[in-house]
């Protein structure tokens, strides 16, 4: 039986984990840190790239992600670069991609990614009203975005996503609906947008917010899609939208099971069947980076349940769902044998569709993605080999 998967290929995270300012919303590890501390890091990753084991793995996407990546020396983020292409065969045609911060850039620091060979730019966004803006803790403004998109263009980059944020404290549906048509109107190629979500241990969780109500939230979710199409934007997956043939290759490859390989602190990895993430111990990090098997944690290696399950779950994200074909290439075993039960559950519930041998979420299944996709989690005592 084939996987399906071409292990020869994969796909390269690469963490860096500081930003010039915590966020009141976030709890991502990335904090701000010194120069020196930084310089150290960025040396530790290009150790930890050097020894990984995958000399001549061909690399089809590099996604540079943090953290606020353009608060590093672009000298040093170039060092990275040159050790990626010295271990991986980076394809031609690879997407290469690095999120960025709006206040965070100059011309010539986008000009000097260009010639690293990054094609793809990722702005944090999330609102193009500057009190919202504020209340966020964003470092930047309205103002500063346009500028920072602006030289983004003027350097060269053809292939730009915001990310955009709703169910912001006050945010009303006409402040979103402005705000989505705002960032459309510029002509981005991708557009990610997320709900905002109160995490635990973060200054919002501390604070009395007056955030929109569910039944808002529902129809500002409703209501992207709605406004970005008429910008020509297709929402591929639950919370991304693009123009034609301009999707994320390299989160797709998440969502569709493919091989990547993560760097940095916290990174994840899925590669030959094992997931499996790198310690968020700075300095353990930087201690240990020549050495692989010390950096590495919750090493998991996939068994045929999970892998149906990941198949389910992570491909229904996207709105052309899953095909059943592919299922019984990958598993031997047909998706109806497997899931028949569940399948037709949410099919007569009308939060499942099946058209052409594939099976997706429809619009009102979307909005209750996570509780359909926990139907999908197989019991322990359903063995399939
Ligand atoms: S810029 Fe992004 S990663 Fe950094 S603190 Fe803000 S939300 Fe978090």
């Amino acid at each position: 039986m084939t996987t399906g998967i071409d292990e020869r290929r994969t796909g390269i995270y690469v963490h860096i984990p500081f930003c010039q300012r915590k966020c009141l919303y976030c709890d991502f590890l990335s904090a701000p840190a010194g120069e020196d501390v930084k310089k150290a890091y960025m040396d530790a990753l290009t150790r930890e790239i050097r020894f990984c084991g995958e000399k001549g793995t061909e690399a089809d996407t590099v996604f540079i992600g943090g953290g606020t990546p353009s608060t590093v020396d672009p000298s040093a983020l170039s060092g990275v670069f040159d050790e990626i292409y010295r271990v991986f065969r980076v394809s031609p045609e690879a997407e290469i991609t690095i999120e960025a911060n709006p206040g965070t850039l100059s011309y010539d620091k986008l000009k000097m990614y260009r010639r690293m060979g990054i094609n793809r730019l990722s702005l944090g966004l999330q609102s193009t009203d500057d009190n919202e803006l504020k209340v966020l803790g964003r470092i930047h403004t309205f103002d500063d975005f346009l500028e920072s998109f602006d030289l983004a263009r003027k350097a060269g980059f053809d292939n730009i996503n915001l990310d955009l944020m709703f169910a912001l404290p006050g945010q009303t549906r006409e402040g979103w609906g402005r705000t989505l048509r705002q960032a459309a109107a510029l002509k981005p190629e991708h557009i990610s947008a997320y709900s905002l979500i109160v995490e635990e241990g973060t200054p919002f969780a501390k604070m009395e917010l007056d955030l929109p109500d569910e039944d808002t939230e529902y129809r500002m979710y409703d209501d992207t899609a709605d406004i970005l199409k008429e910008y020509g934007f297709h929402r591929y997956e639950i919370s991304n939208y693009a123009t034609l043939g301009r999707e994320c290759r390299h989160n797709s490859s998440y969502w569709t099971g493919k091989d990547y390989i993560g760097f940095g602190i916290s990174a994840a990895s899925l590669r030959h069947g094992r997931r499996y993430s790198v310690t968020d111990d700075l300095q353990e990090y930087i201690r240990n980076a020549d050495d692989r098997d010390l950096l590495l944690e919750n090493v998991q290696t996939l068994t045929q349940k999970d892998k149906m399950e990941e198949f389910m779950f992570l491909g229904l994200r996207m709105t052309k769902g899953v095909e059943k074909e592919e299922f019984q290439r990958r598993f031997g075993h047909g998706m109806e044998e497997v899931y028949g039960s569940v399948l037709m559950k949410y099919t007569n519930l009308g939060l499942l569709a099946q058209e052409d041998g594939r099976v997706f979420l429809t619009d009102r299944g979307i909005h209750v993605s996570n509780r359909v996709m926990a139907d999908f989690l197989l019991d322990e005592g359903d063995l399939y080999d």
